[in-house]
């Protein structure tokens, strides 16, 4: 049995640089209808991840709004950079949005861990 329970801990916003990024709920109606499970709102500053997501998904998910994040407050254009451009910088700046959202850590290890 998989127990797909999200951990209880909760977290609210992420740090990147000197910007944040609110984290907000998607109903799954919405999500249905968008057929999307997230989405990064450059305008708002808010990454919306769909409701009641199993624990792998969600992870998925949040780290790949967290990219958009990422690619939306750098002024690299990640189309020209090529292969090993694009993992330098991937590795770059998830660094530094891990050690400024400690919690990020946290959160990951607890929802994938078995
Ligand atoms: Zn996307």
């Amino acid at each position: 049995m998989v127990i797909r329970i999200l951990s209880i801990m909760s977290l609210k916003e992420i740090k990147y640089r000197n910007f944040k990024a609110k984290i907000v709920k998607l109903s799954k109606k919405q999500a249905k209808k968008d057929m999307i499970y997230g989405y990064y709102n450059p305008n708002e500053s808010t990454i919306a991840i769909q409701e009641n997501l199993g624990k792998i998904s969600y992870v998925d998910t949040l780290l790949h709004e967290i990219a958009h994040f990422i690619a939306d407050k750098s002024a690299i254009r990640l189309k020209n950079l090529g292969e090993e451009g694009v993992a330098t910088f991937i590795g770059s700046e998830f660094c530094k949005v891990f050690l400024q959202n400690p919690k990020l850590i946290t959160f990951i290890k607890k929802n994938l861990s078995k």
